[in-house]
């Protein structure tokens, strides 16, 4: 293996190479930590080039490259193997270009999305996409996984984004496919092969995304229903009223939002009584005056038609950002309940309430006193749990997924709504895809990379 690193290293003159004991423990495993596991090697990429040279001399030697971006995926995607060179693109960062004129942005794939972001507000425009991970996740992390977060329900996810990419093929070929046009139907498509792949069929290195007007204002409120019914009409009136204008519609059930204001002193609780349902719900636009009136006039309207049963508007920047960082603090489940399994299951608005029932149950019944915690994105049926048993050493992640699984195939959802497939979930790819959709998924793998090098075992097998 020493001979393989040195002929690495020849072959990546300039280019940092990092022998597998001297690779920080930060780069075995990503959020999810499966198997933290020491890499082969590490090669920290610098340019497009850098990563065709790793491609093609990986491809030659059949030595398994795994991507790694921001390392905030939730399903070990990005996770090392012992046999594997860890291919991180966390050098590859900055933006290129903004065309104030068409609105789109060009960027380096390792760019933190937050620094996206933040370039875009400069120039006065909106990167829609928006998560949690903000600050650590990269584009393209973003674009392999297809992000969605949390404003979907109005600008959709990362594929509704993105314009054009730059990818590296498994052999090393550089694919340039930087198009920037909005209308463009000369034959294939081919970014979308790489969009929501999670790095199976080329390494992304550049994109051309398309941006929006950013909105001068926005209003937010939490609230809270008596019934799931009531928030569908909650959220179909405030869709009605301000069309166009709805950013999020965050769900959490009492168990969740008992859990992320845990540590808020109850005097402060912006909802302080338990209620079936609460949702954040965010609308932005420039008219600041109609905004804030319609959006408290139809809120006032909801509670008059007895589907919002208590509410509070923010009344400042200050206050929605408490709002957000309270639905955030999903990050610290960790620290506040205990190791968990996660889900970001995908449903059919309709089935969201028997899945939460039969989910809570049947954990219930397997696991008595678990703790389970649903919240989600309603208008894009959407939902996240996370489930902790108490009082063992391990987390029984396999039987929690099994039985969770298992009701999600039953109501004909997606294991996956955004996170992805990764490692963690191959096994159950056929809850949710027919064998035809996966047939040809091994066939455009086994087209693209023969050899199956290029972060092997995430999302299919071949
Ligand atoms: C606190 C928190 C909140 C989150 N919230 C959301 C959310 O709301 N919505 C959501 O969808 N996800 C969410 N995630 C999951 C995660 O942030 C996203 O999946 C993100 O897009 C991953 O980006 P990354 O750069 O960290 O990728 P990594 O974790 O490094 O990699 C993820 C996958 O993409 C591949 N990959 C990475 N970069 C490239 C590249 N340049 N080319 C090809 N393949 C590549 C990796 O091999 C791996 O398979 C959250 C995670 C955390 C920790």
């Amino acid at each position: 293996m020493s001979n393989l690193l040195r002929d690495l290293r020849e072959a990546l003159s300039g280019v940092t190479v990092i022998a597998g004991e001297d690779v920080d423990q930060r780069y075995w495993s990503d959020w999810y930590r499966g198997h933290p596991t020491r890499p082969l090697a590490l090669v920290r990429a610098r340019s497009t080039d850098d990563v065709s040279a790793v491609m093609s001399f990986c491809n030659r030697h059949r030595l398994p490259v795994i991507v790694q971006g921001g390392l905030t995926g939730l399903c070990g995607g990005a996770e090392a193997e012992a046999d594997a060179v860890i291919l991180n693109l966390e050098r590859m960062s900055g933006v290129e270009a903004i065309d104030l004129d068409a609105g789109t942005m060009t960027v380096l794939a390792g760019t933190p999305l937050e620094t996206a972001q933040k370039a875009a507000e400069a120039k006065n425009l909106l990167l829609p996409l928006d998560l949690g991970a903000r600050g650590s996740c990269t584009i393209g992390g973003n674009i392999a996984t297809n992000a969605g977060g949390n404003n979907v329900i109005r600008y959709g996810m990362t594929r509704a984004m993105v314009l054009g990419l730059e990818a590296v093929l498994p052999d090393g070929t550089v694919l340039s496919n930087m198009n920037s046009l909005v209308k463009n139907n000369a034959g294939y498509d081919l970014k979308h092969l790489f969009i929501g792949s999670e790095g199976t069929l080329g390494v992304v290195t550049r994109a051309v995304l398309q941006l929006q007007p950013r909105p001068l204002f926005r209003a937010a409120a939490l609230l809270a229903t008596a019934s799931f019914d009531a928030l569908v009409g909650t959220l179909t009136a405030v869709r009605r009223g301000l069309p166009g204008s709805v950013d999020a519609f965050e769900v959490m059930w009492p168990e969740f939002y008992g859990i992320v204001t845990s540590e808020m002193p109850k005097e402060r609780l912006p909802i302080a009584q338990v209620h079936p349902f609460y949702a954040l719900v965010q609308v932005s636009g420039n008219d600041e005056a109609h905004l804030a009136a319609s959006f408290d006039e139809i809120l006032f309207a909801c509670s008059e038609r007895e589907l919002v049963t208590d509410a509070v508007l923010a009344k400042s920047e200050r206050e929605i950002e408490a709002f957000w960082a309270m639905r955030d603090a999903v990050a610290e489940f960790q620290r506040l309940v205990g190791p968990r399994t996660g889900f970001d299951v995908g449903l059919p608005l309709r089935k969201m309430e028997a899945f939460v029932e039969h989910a809570r149950v049947g954990l219930a019944s397997r696991f008595p006193g678990a703790i389970t915690a649903f919240y989600g994105h309603l208008g894009d049926g959407n939902l996240h749990l996370m489930c902790h048993v108490p009082n063992v050493t391990t987390q029984p992640k396999k039987e929690i997924e099994d039985i969770v699984y298992s009701i999600v195939r039953d109501l004909r959802g997606s294991i996956s709504a955004e996170h992805g497939i990764g490692k963690a979930r191959t096994a159950y790819l056929n809850y949710s895809r027919t064998e035809s959709e996966i047939a040809l998924m091994q066939t455009l793998k086994r087209a693209i990379d023969p050899n199956n090098i290029l972060n092997p075992g995430r999302v299919i097998a071949v």
